[in-house]
């Protein structure tokens, strides 16, 4: 087990969508492993493997926090199925580390993946699964959350981090 490093945009890897998972191996055990503790560390919800400089569509993902077993998963090969409804609250980042504005997402997502040994399953989830599932699968597509803001937003949220890399706050 060992904590991976997360990394700040502007890493050119968040642009760039991942390769498919395709070797179900022990590396990829350790992998999940190894980002779930990175998770669990940071602290977040969620993390995909390109956050962690690894160019591959997966992510893990815990909204208890590491309180309910039940909702420690890991989507490998995530995909969409189907969206419903709309909600809009604050969301974050662990590439975005301190920012946190609100994002309008799905309400209701229900995305199929594969687990660690290549079973396919799917995830129906409302509200905080919804909205982890969406911006983890974005990820994997090379998209960051500040793509899915509002232009004025995004130049706010732009300024802040050119702000806090002027510092040395953001490196
Ligand atoms: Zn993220």
């Amino acid at each position: 087990m060992a904590l991976v490093e997360i990394v700040k945009w502007p890493a050119p890897i968040l642009d760039n969508p991942g390769e498919p998972v395709t070797e179900f191996d022990d590396k990829l055990k350790q992998l999940v492993s190894d980002m779930f503790e990175t998770m669990y560390a940071a602290p977040g919800v969620g993390l995909a493997a390109v956050q962690v400089s690894i160019a591959r569509r997966l992510f893990v993902m815990d909204c208890s926090g590491g309180k309910d077993p039940e909702q420690r998963i890991v989507l490998i090969n995530p995909a969409v199925l189907a969206v419903e409804g709309n909600q809009n609250g604050e969301e974050g980042c662990l590439s975005f580390p301190g920012i946190f504005t609100p994002v309008e997402r799905s309400l209701r997502a229900v995305v199929r993946a594969q687990d660690v040994s290549g079973n396919e399953f799917e995830v129906d989830g409302m509200e905080l699964t919804a909205r982890c599932m969406l911006h983890e699968t974005d990820h994997c597509d090379g998209i960051v959350f500040l793509d899915k803001m509002s232009s004025i937003k995004r130049e706010l949220v732009k300024r802040k981090i050119r702000k806090l890399q002027k510092t040395g706050k953001w490196v």
